[in-house]
């Protein structure tokens, strides 16, 4: 019998913790190192999806596989209520590994260098949390281990192929994502946390000709460079400084000989920033800046400009985060949740969170830091924010979490979830 004077955020503290420890903490270790050991690319998350689908079915999880992909989605429905999405993403990075571990990837030039099997391995360890005290919460979980998140293509892919129309729709969306950082923390942002994201493809189309002749050609070069550097001046100069935003080329190649000018030149572009409005803006000022470039120096052909990629700007919502941010103080003290600010990273997670009617369901993204503290320790800086900068980071081949991640993950999973969907205790 809990006490009723206990005030409820600390009850659901206790019981997410008691729930937690009572998960098979073997098996998802063992889950882990097995998934680390063989990671699989985006999309291509075939073995990974099989692991997901046997361990949650074991639970007696009812589970889809093929969802959108190699996704899978299992139901654990537990009476009325409300449905609390759980998304872990599967992926891993084309990065040769070189993190010394002892369960170091087996497949040449592939890596789990972002955490997704850690994530994937904590999805199964709080399915288990849960399965096993139905008795503490009321409502339905939908566990989703999405494919495809480093290429942005996963969520929409999901969404595409019905996830929102077979499956039961979510109230509420969480996800978590490990990251550098001392490992014990937590650490949680309201509003934005994630920027939106646009890689962008430019092919310049000039006139090629002989290096000694350039009046006969048309230098897609010169064109280039006047791009690349009329560029800079979207962020300093047509965006709002209360604004965060990045333009990036990270990518210029031409030319094949010191002699020749070459007839076309290929441009990269990342583009960041943290709302959607700001994000159109610098989209359509790349667009302007790159024909205007083009036109400027007389190329008879206009520019090719393909967005390759893009993803959506993670905003929490603002009373999940404080209610989930509630229940992890409890259950981890007060000195273990930061709040680190909005990071320029991506994510394709909020995709999940727009339903066919076009309403958007509020969610919550939060890290888990899993730098071993020797490690961090170790790390040379004397503030937090420059040893930050001195331990491997994510999508780095000696990206190596602390695997004691796994057990926190799980906590603050199931914390979470219970945040949203725990009975009464009072009531209870
Ligand atoms: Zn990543
Ligand atoms: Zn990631």
């Amino acid at each position: 019998m809990r006490s009723t004077s206990e005030n409820p955020p600390t009850a659901l503290a206790r019981t997410a913790l008691e729930l937690a420890a009572a998960h098979d903490s073997a098996a998802t270790h063992r889950l882990y190192r097995e998934l680390h050991a063989h990671p699989e690319l985006s999309g291509a998350e075939h073995r990974t999806a099989a692991r997901v689908r046997a361990a949650l079915r074991a639970e007696g999880i009812d589970c889809t596989e093929g969802v959108g992909g190699t996704g899978v989605v299992g139901v654990l429905a537990n009476g009325p209520g409300r449905t609390v999405l759980v998304r872990a993403d599967m992926d891993a990075l084309p990065v040769a590994e070189d993190s010394g571990l002892p369960y170091a990837s087996t497949v040449d030039g592939v890596m789990h260098a972002c955490g997704h099997d850690a994530h994937t391995a904590m999805l199964v360890g709080t399915a288990q949390a849960l399965a096993r005290g139905r008795r503490h919460w009321s409502g339905t979980v939908v566990l989703v281990a999405q494919p495809a998140e480093e290429t942005g293509a996963g969520a929409l892919a999901m969404r595409d192929d019905g996830l929102h129309r077979r499956f039961p729709l979510p109230d509420v969306l969480l996800a978590q994502h490990v990251s550098a950082g001392p490992i014990g923390l937590v650490a949680h942002v309201e509003g934005p946390v994630l920027a939106a994201s646009a890689s962008i493809d430019v092919v310049v189309h000039g006139r090629g000709g002989h290096g000694s002749r350039p009046d006969t050609t048309t230098d897609p070069i010169v064109i280039g460079a006047a791009i690349v550097g009329r560029l800079q001046s979207i962020v300093a100069r047509e965006i709002a400084p209360r604004e965060t935003a990045v333009v990036t080329v990270g990518r210029f190649h031409a030319g094949t000989a010191n002699n020749v000018i070459p007839a076309t030149a290929e441009l990269g572009l990342t583009v960041r920033s943290t709302s959607r409005e700001c994000q159109a803006r610098i989209l359509a000022a790349v667009q302007r800046i790159v024909r205007a470039e083009c036109e400027a120096a007389g190329a008879t052909a206009a520019p090719d400009i393909r967005v390759v990629k893009s993803m959506p700007a993670t905003v929490n919502d603002a009373r999940v985060a404080r209610n989930v941010a509630a229940v992890h103080t409890r259950m981890f003290g007060g000195d273990r949740i930061v709040d680190p600010g909005p990071a320029m990273g991506s994510e394709d997670f909020s995709e999940l969170a727009l339903l066919p009617n076009g309403q958007t369901r509020p969610y919550h993204y939060w890290f888990l830091p899993s730098t071993p503290l020797a490690v961090w320790n170790a790390a040379p800086g004397r503030s937090p924010m420059a040893r930050f900068g001195n331990v491997p980071s994510a999508h780095s081949p000696d990206f190596a979490p602390d695997p004691a991640v796994l057990d926190h993950g799980v906590a603050a999973m199931t914390g979470a979830v219970l945040a949203e969907l725990a009975i009464d205790p009072v009531k209870r």
